[in-house]
């Protein structure tokens, strides 16, 4: 069996088959180079348009307006919980309001506490993190500083299926799980950030989308306490190429971002098909009598990581060895959390999630 075919990881996650082949290739020599990505410039004109095009593939997949800049940034997500808060909290006198929704989204909190006064408009902890609220109902407050969340919970498989905040407050959102796999309204938020080893491409960039105009109430002067690497206007104004950019990363990104545009056919496209595979593992949770518990309930059940337990850890662990042997990878929920993940991001197959449906069915016996 081809195991990349059936890699159902957190992240790094799969990738296109396409995709690997031409990240092999450019290994050993980029066409029309004919250097190895990894001995290519960052400086050169090659480069220069590298990151051009894969800017103008993420605008065309999202409808991006010129209201907004696209950054490709290093330090993964969790570099963007501190910079955030440096950039837009300190030193404001305000607050920022947090959603507390999940293992990631109380990750990013303490980093800002470091920076100013943070409130919790909601806690999801004493919930043990099973559901999340209605994103109508919270008390928002009109003079945050900025609202930030994380549309997917990456550990819990919960996911936001309307856009949280108030359109008048700075809205922030990490959409590391989620990016690039639905169409959203991108001119309604002020500051996305998404690493790329989940949707977009290998570790080692991350997707930054701002409105600069976030950053005019900034001072001219830096806080002296801020390094000018952590400075967006830094790396707005170098293009992203401020320092030695992950060249060989954001060349992948480009690659997904030419198979989403020109394989998959963009972010409708590609929305129907992740429901699909959503839907379809859900369905054998959701009949196998209690043999699968999804973790989620069914509104804010995540497309992306379908979260579940089995009735025991002696099963769970036997769950994960046969699906290992039959050729699955990734399966095994996060550290945190225990229990099965399956992750499907937008690479992985409406087929790949065929073997596995049909593995589950398998393993249930006759409750499946
Ligand atoms: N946010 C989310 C939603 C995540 O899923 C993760 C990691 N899986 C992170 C942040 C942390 O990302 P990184 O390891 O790139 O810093």
């Amino acid at each position: 069996r081809d195991r990349n075919a059936l890699n159902f990881s957190g992240g790094p996650g799969a990738l296109p088959a396409s995709v690997l082949a031409a990240a092999e290739q450019a290994m050993i020599e980029v066409p029309d180079v004919g250097l190895s990505i990894l001995g290519i410039s960052h400086r050169s004109d090659w480069f220069a348009e590298v990151v051009a095009e894969t800017e103008n593939n993420i605008r065309r997949l999202l409808g991006l307006p010129d209201t907004h800049a696209v950054l490709f940034l290093q330090g993964g997500a969790t570099l963007q919980f501190s910079m955030i808060p440096m950039t837009l909290l300190r030193g404001s006198g305000r607050t920022a309001d947090y959603l507390r929704t999940g293992y990631w989204s109380a990750k990013s909190i303490p980093p800002a506490r470091l920076e100013g006064r943070v409130r919790l408009l909601w806690d999801g902890e004493p919930g043990r993190f099973r559901a999340l609220p209605e994103v109508a109902a919270l008390p928002y407050c009109e003079d945050a500083a900025y609202f930030h969340y994380v549309s997917n919970e990456t550990v819990e498989g919960l996911q936001f299926h309307r856009i949280a905040g108030l359109d008048t407050v700075p809205r922030v959102c990490d959409m590391s799980s989620d990016f690039l796999s639905r169409p959203f309204d991108p001119s309604r938020f002020d500051l996305i950030y998404a690493h790329a080893q989940k949707n977009l491409g290998p570790a080692g960039v991350t997707v930054v989308i701002l409105r600069p105009e976030l950053l005019d109430q900034m001072p001219d002067q830096l806080p002296p306490q801020l390094p000018p690497v952590l400075d967006y206007r830094a790396h707005l104004k170098a293009r992203s190429i401020y320092n030695t950019p992950p060249v060989f990363a954001i060349y992948v990104v480009m690659l997904v971002t030419r198979w989403l545009l020109h394989q998959i056919g963009g972010l409708q496209a590609m929305a129907r098909i992740n429901q699909r595979k959503a839907a379809r593992l859900y369905q054998v949770i959701d009949k196998s009598q209690g043999f699968y518990r999804g973790w989620a309930p069914g509104a804010h059940r995540s497309e992306m990581n379908v979260v579940f337990n089995l009735a025991t850890p002696e099963l769970e662990a036997a769950f994960l060895r046969q699906s290992s042997e039959a050729g699955f990878s990734g399966l095994q929920g996060h550290r945190s959390l225990g229990g099965i993940r399956a992750s499907i991001y937008n690479a992985v197959t409406e087929s790949a999630v065929e073997t596995l449906a049909d593995f589950m069915q398998d393993f249930a016996g006759p409750r499946g």
